[in-house]
């Protein structure tokens, strides 16, 4: 395979937005005397589940900040959730809460996320946090859409007057997304399982991002010549939504996977919890 296209490095990314956050973390403890801190909610003990949880812990306290672990048992109700995330919403020393996804069937997942404080949704679930990105004002962005913008423009990849194509239409990736690129003045089509010709509509995207939890969904021959690929599907064996070899030799830029969108993920997340404990301690938003 020989390809020309620019590797978008999310690992290598994520490690500069993490040395920001740190800085920004060093100078709230310095004014405050408070740390910030994550909790994360983890229910039941699906093993996908419990490694990014353990990964998200460790980055939030490699930044100085602290992380406090609820478990809760596989047969949890809604009930007793929504109960535990209001509970930690209301408790002024965690300034961040990130419900890990997916959980457990008899969940009702959506009001799960809506018990959580649009200033504490660092992970940016919420139908409110939708809504501040949606309307381009001050909020947490959903993070795989966030950590996708900043790696695209760590990398000031042309996103005005582009067409962008985005595969799937989840209230946390696909739809946020699209608001995102939206907000970046592309030209947005957004597909899903019901779209027809979807390699036609592909072989048009200027930017396109996958987002549909299927191993190499997308093939090299949908991209147009000098695309902008982004991958942001993460399926067993590491394997993304994308066929990465067919597609680079077409993209100008792509993602790889692992090493993509998946750091750059967890990066915004730790950040975001930054930013929250700033505004909740008082201090001014600097960026
Ligand atoms: P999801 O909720 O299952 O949504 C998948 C979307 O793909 C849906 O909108 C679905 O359409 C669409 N789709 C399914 N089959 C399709 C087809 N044949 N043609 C076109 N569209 C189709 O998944 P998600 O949570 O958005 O996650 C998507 C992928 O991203 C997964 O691989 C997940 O592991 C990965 N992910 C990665 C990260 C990260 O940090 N790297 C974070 C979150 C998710 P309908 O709406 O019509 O059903």
């Amino acid at each position: 395979m020989t390809t020309t296209a620019t590797i978008l490095d999310g690992k290598a990314v994520s490690l500069q937005v993490l040395d920001r956050c740190a800085d920004r973390v060093k100078q709230i403890v310095d004014q405050t005397g408070q740390t910030p801190c994550l909790a994360t909610v983890l229910v039941g003990h699906d093993p996908a589940s419990v490694t990014y949880v353990r990964m998200k812990q460790r980055r939030c306290e490699a930044v100085g900040m602290k992380s406090i672990k609820i478990e809760m048992g596989d047969q949890t109700t809604t009930h007793e959730l929504v109960a535990k995330i209001t509970q930690i919403s209301n408790d002024p020393t965690i300034n961040g809460i990130l419900l890990q996804h997916p959980v457990p069937k008899q969940i009702d997942e959506r009001a799960a996320f809506e018990a959580i404080l649009p200033d504490k949704d660092v992970d940016g679930v919420t139908i409110h946090s939708f809504g501040t990105t949606s309307f381009g004002l001050p909020g947490f962005g959903s993070c795989t859409p966030a950590g996708i913008m900043r790696l695209m423009d760590a990398y000031n990849t042309p996103i005005a007057g582009r067409h962008a194509v985005v595969i799937g239409r989840s209230p946390i990736l696909g739809k946020p997304m699209a608001m995102m690129l939206l907000a970046s003045h592309a030209t947005v089509t957004i597909c899903h399982s019901k779209t027809q010709n979807l390699p036609d509509i592909v072989k048009q995207g200027d930017i396109v991002v996958a987002a549909v939890g299927r191993p190499e969904f997308v093939k090299g021959d949908w991209i147009k010549p000098g695309a902008v690929v982004i991958d942001a599907g993460y399926n067993v064996g590491n394997v993304g939504d994308v066929d990465f070899d067919a597609a680079a030799e077409r993209a100008s830029m792509i993602t790889p996977v692992p090493g993509g969108v998946g750091p750059m993920t967890i990066a915004t997340l730790i950040d975001q919890t930054s930013l929250a404990a700033a505004k909740q301690f008082g201090l001014t938003e600097k960026e």
